[in-house]
């Protein structure tokens, strides 16, 4: 069954046609300027439309915040204002005029890679999405892990520091996205003397000189304790890293290699970390599969 998957970003809004393991048409747009919900969800129907969407076509569209556990009501999402509390899945759905689900972003994109990407087939495993934020789900015995109010698998805001303050939309400290999400990074970067406006790619490329090392010694000990955190709570049979600094040379070997001394021994030969495949399409797949899985049960 063909479904459709959307993703709705903070810059843009991207919607696929998904059939099986590949994105058969998409479209692509930035995000309505007011980013108020009424206008957003005209156009994330509109392009719904535009990909040829039917009733007997289900649509998932993930937003980048927390949703409730019933997955109806928005909570908390991020950077879009007069969003939360309001029922984002039944207005859809009124909009779209056909089945419609809502996630979570980060709880997409690690559905999507456990379904066509690089945990296909696998029923327990964690992503890890390392970009301005740091994100994530975990899926354990086939299921994604949501809590018992929705906001369950939140790893980017496991407490790896001390007192570093999070984002705005977290108010927490010490969390991981604290200490390796790229802004934290260039504010390192920067307190280190590394530019003004220092670029994590340029800095990546020049990692082995002494003056930029330990910016990078830094960030890959810390994302290795949380990757080790995270294998010692879930066990997970594979763990499947995304997003920008992923992509960097040699990023996933030198990761990898730091790890092991994190674990205890028992977990040490169960170490198994894979680039993610599907990148930025992951979410797209993810929210098909969801609104695929929701309309197979109602039949
Ligand atoms: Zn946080």
């Amino acid at each position: 069954m063909n479904a459709i998957g959307v993703d709705l970003g903070g810059h843009k809004v991207v919607a696929g046609l998904v059939d099986g393991d590949v994105i058969r048409d998409r479209l692509e747009e930035s995000t309505e300027g007011s980013r108020k919900p009424g206008p957003v969800i005209a156009q994330i129907a509109r392009m719904v439309r535009a990909l040829g969407a039917g009733p007997e076509v289900p649509t998932g569209v993930c937003v980048p915040g927390g949703i409730d556990a019933a997955r109806e009501n928005a909570l908390m999402i991020t950077n879009f204002m007069g969003w939360n509390g309001l029922p984002v899945r039944r207005m859809l759905a009124e909009a779209i005029g056909g089945c419609t689900v809502i996630e979570n972003d980060a709880n997409a994109y690690a559905l999507g890679e456990g379904l066509a990407g690089a945990a296909k087939g696998v029923d327990d495993y964690v992503v890890l999405t390392l970009g301005t934020g740091i994100g994530g789900g975990v899926v354990s015995g086939g299921r994604l892990l949501t809590g018992a109010h929705g906001m369950g698998g939140e790893l980017g805001h496991i407490v790896l520091g001390q007192e570093e303050p999070c984002g705005p939309g977290c108010g927490g400290l010490g969390h991981f996205e604290a200490l390796c999400g790229a802004d934290a990074l260039e504010r390192r970067a920067g307190a280190m003397g590394l530019g003004s406006r220092p670029d994590l790619r340029d800095l990546w490329t020049r990692r082995e000189d002494p003056a930029v090392a330990p910016l990078w010694d830094f960030a890959l000990s810390a994302i290795a304790r949380g990757i080790a955190s995270l294998i010692h709570v879930f066990d997970p049979e594979l763990v499947v890293i995304g997003g920008g600094l992923s992509r960097g040379a040699d990023f996933m070997e030198l990761l990898e290699a730091r790890v092991p001394r994190y674990l205890g021994g028992a977990f040490r030969k169960t170490l198994s970390i894979r680039l993610s495949l599907l990148d930025t399409d992951a979410p797209i797949f993810g929210a098909a599969g969801l609104a695929r899985a929701r309309m197979e049960n109602f039949k």
